[in-house]
């Protein structure tokens, strides 16, 4: 017995022939903790007694009943020696990743095992139902434009009210059914009377109804589908490079004249802007012409380096 108490623990001396006594260090978390191993007269192990130095005693803090569990279990001293440095040495979680809109850590204990993280991600699953199902609602009955296909984890959507116009919402996962943030992208002439609504109406939000239909009863509007219109009805290529996505960006800058309504990317109208004499800015404002009606545009800077 004592050869394999030694492979185990080679800091662990037998302090007596029939090696009743233990006694030494057993090696952990980089350091060696004092131990000292009892047996009884008739070397039951699980009559054993352990006398542990205080340090050891702080580690093995709350994991005394693992430990006397082991001793009733353990074959003889050096299985048991095994088991006493995989308490010592906690296993690590594993690493886990999920799509979720939350952060997701998992709690682990040394007894822990994959049918708890298991449980976990369910629990974590089931308080998240209510985010998922008020999202696939929107998704399904509305024309998402941003993003274009929703991770399991985005809570923002950016859904198209009509030409050019469109609101972007980011849903609280925890909070559902609260009002989320929101903020419209259009033209001011159809965005100002979308606010107004939206100010005027906001305190009509009901928890209890879906996100959907607060939205559809707050703003007063129907959500155009998918299905009731065609892409090009509302995407309308960006007026200075011709194209729909530029990189991920769409364009949601649009001239502000009624009648012209032109969509521009962002970073196409600050080129643009930049390069026209005429243009000025102030602060993060840029006032120039547009290029497709010469009536004043506005640019204002989001935080983004073009
Ligand atoms: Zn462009
Ligand atoms: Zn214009």
């Amino acid at each position: 017995m004592s050869e394999g108490v030694l492979t185990q623990c080679p800091l662990l001396l037998p302090q007596d022939v029939r090696g009743r006594v233990y006694d030494g260090f057993i090696r952990a978390q980089e350091k060696d903790f004092r131990l000292r191993v009892i047996l009884p007269t008739n070397l039951q192990l699980h009559n054993a007694r352990l006398e542990c130095s205080w340090q050891l005693r702080k580690v093995l803090q709350g994991y005394q009943h693992i430990v006397k569990q082991r001793l009733q279990q353990s074959a003889d001293l050096s299985s048991f020696m095994m088991e006493l440095k995989t308490i010592l040495y906690p296993y690590k979680a594993p690493d886990c990743c999920a799509d979720l809109p939350v952060a997701f850590s998992v709690s682990w204990t040394p007894q822990s095992n994959i049918q708890d993280i298991y449980n976990q991600v369910l629990s974590t699953l089931e308080s998240l139902k209510v985010f998922w199902d008020a999202l696939d609602e929107i998704d399904r009955k509305t024309w998402v434009l941003e993003p274009e296909k929703p991770t399991r984890s985005a809570t923002m959507r950016r859904i198209a009210i009509g030409n050019n116009v469109s609101i972007t919402i980011d849903v609280d996962p925890r909070h559902p059914t609260m009002f989320p943030e929101s903020y419209f992208l259009g033209a001011d002439h159809v965005v100002q009377p979308l606010k107004d609504k939206l100010n005027s109406n906001v305190h009509l939000w009901d928890p209890e109804v879906g996100l959907l239909q607060n939205l559809k009863d707050i703003l007063e509007i129907d959500f155009p589908s998918r299905s009731d219109f065609d892409k090009s009805d509302f995407t309308m290529d960006c007026g200075i490079c011709y194209a729909y996505r530029l990189d991920s960006a769409i364009p949601e800058q649009v001239c502000d004249d009624p009648h012209c309504a032109q969509p521009f990317h962002q970073a196409c109208l600050y080129e643009w802007l930049k390069g026209l004499p005429s243009s000025r800015q102030s602060f993060n404002i840029i006032y120039g012409e547009c290029p497709y009606c010469t009536k004043p545009i506005t640019l204002k800077l989001l935080n983004k380096p073009f």
